[in-house]
């Protein structure tokens, strides 16, 4: 079992809160799985009896209703955020004819209470449906075999893989980035499905998988998660680019920078480094179109078109994804410092350029992958990565279903605008 210790207290708080009502309360999702697997959980997801009215009639000014047809509720305790959902169940088939859709596409969320147990059961994966009430020495809720699922390591759609991918086809990307994050396997007919049924990702709603593109960012498995995309045959239906070239020189350079960025985000290196993660994956590609063989040679003497080039590989890269325009550009912007960090003599303007922090550290990426010798870092300030994290207020939603949301325990990136907006 978990000791309560292990839970954050103020998790236990805001659900010992929700039982001195009447309400049940439970974590549920990724904290559940991270604590069971020893790991300590990045955010906590709440699931409660409470309809969203009645938890913020009990937590006042602390709680904020948000999202239109996906409603839930943000808790604040200080500057961190949780998300507090009520019971759901699946539509039935009948609902599901007769409701409108997200842009045209499949969408996942909908917005019928349940009980706990149909709650469970709309969820992906066994792995991701155990409810944990942290109070009175720890209780744990399975209804389908999670437990037992972790401890083996394996990934189990909840129901049949087929109809339930097609229902929502991001739960194909969920699926393998469980596989990259934690060395599980796919169960062999989800495993068989996933790679079946990949090039339905394309009937997701875009935004939902640029939020998952985001969360593949924040975490130190961005290199693992591409790669069993990859053995899956889905890279090529999410990232077309990485896929083309994957096996060579780009793709070389490109996996070996995603992999540096990877350990140094392991290490507790920097926060969330969106910019920075994009600019590793365009780098390469840059190069690539601009007939660049040695990223040397573009930093002591970039083209002059460089800065085009640079902006459409990022657009391709992630086309079709909503990528915001400041997380393009300033992705770019790191990118175009480059070339400074061979001019000693531009260090008084390019260290107070706003991108400055990325663009020393893809520098000193390259330096690690490149093998340079690590002298050329010399004189160049470190990266600042700004003071502790401040845990952001959440935002209202938009369509999507996980769109705009920042949740408990995630912390607002030091660099501000761009890289931390999700949209
Ligand atoms: P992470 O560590 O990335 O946050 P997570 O499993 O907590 O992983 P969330 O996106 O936070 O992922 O979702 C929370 C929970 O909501 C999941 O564990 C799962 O139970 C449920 N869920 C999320 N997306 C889907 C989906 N597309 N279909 C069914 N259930 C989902
Ligand atoms: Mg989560």
């Amino acid at each position: 079992m978990i000791p309560e210790t292990r839970v954050n207290p103020q998790v236990v708080d805001l659900i010992s809160r929700l039982h001195r009502q009447g309400f049940e309360a439970y974590i549920v999702g990724g904290a559940v799985r991270d604590l069971l697997l020893n790991l300590e959980p990045k955010d906590y997801d709440i699931v409660t009896s409470a309809t969203p009215e009645e938890v913020r009639r009990l937590f006042k000014r602390q709680a904020r209703i948000i999202g239109r047809r996906f409603r839930l509720v943000h808790v604040r305790y200080g500057s961190t955020v949780y998300e507090v959902s009520t019971f759901r169940r699946e539509p039935t088939p009948e609902e599901r004819r007769t409701r409108g859709s997200d842009d045209g596409v499949v969408l996942w969320s909908d917005n019928q209470y349940g009980n706990r147990e149909q709650d469970a059961r709309r969820r992906d994966f066994t792995v991701n449906a155990l409810f944990y009430d942290p109070t009175d020495g720890g209780r744990m809720i399975d209804y389908v075999g999670g437990m037992a699922d972790l401890e083996e390591g394996i990934v189990r759609m909840i129901g049949e893989p087929a109809v339930r991918l097609a229902e929502d086809p991001v739960r194909i990307l969920r699926a393998q980035k469980l596989v990259a994050q934690y060395d599980f396997t796919l169960e062999h007919e989800l495993a068989q499905t996933v790679r079946e049924q990949g090039a339905s990702i394309g009937l997701a709603s875009r935004s939902r998988l640029y939020e998952e593109l985001l969360k593949i960012f924040d975490k130190p498995f961005t290199v693992k998660t591409m790669a069993v995309f990859r053995e899956n045959r889905f890279l090529c239906h999410f990232l077309p680019e990485v896929d083309r070239w994957w096996d060579e020189s780009a793709g070389l350079l490109m996996r070996h920078l995603m992999a540096a960025r990877d350990r140094r985000k392991a290490q507790g290196g920097y926060w969330k480094s969106r910019r920075l993660a994009l600019a590793t994956i365009a780098l390469p590609l840059a190069l690539q179109r601009l007939e660049v063989e040695n990223p040397r040679d573009f930093i002591e003497s970039p083209p002059e078109d460089a800065g085009k080039v640079v902006r459409n590989a990022i657009r391709e890269l992630l086309e079709p994804l909503p990528i915001p325009k400041a997380l393009s550009h300033d992705a770019k912007d790191v990118i175009m410092l480059l070339p400074a960090f061979f001019r000693k003599k531009q260090m008084n303007r390019v260290v107070r350029n706003p991108q400055y922090r990325w663009a020393h550290e893809l520098f000193s990426l390259l330096v690690e992958v490149m093998e340079w010798p690590s002298e050329m870092l010399e004189g160049w300030p470190p990266a600042d990565y700004g003071p502790p994290p401040l845990r952001s207020p959440g935002r209202g939603r938009s369509r999507g279903r996980r769109s705009g949301r920042r949740r408990g325990g995630e912390s607002r990136p030091p660099e501000g605008r761009g890289d931390g907006a999700t949209g």
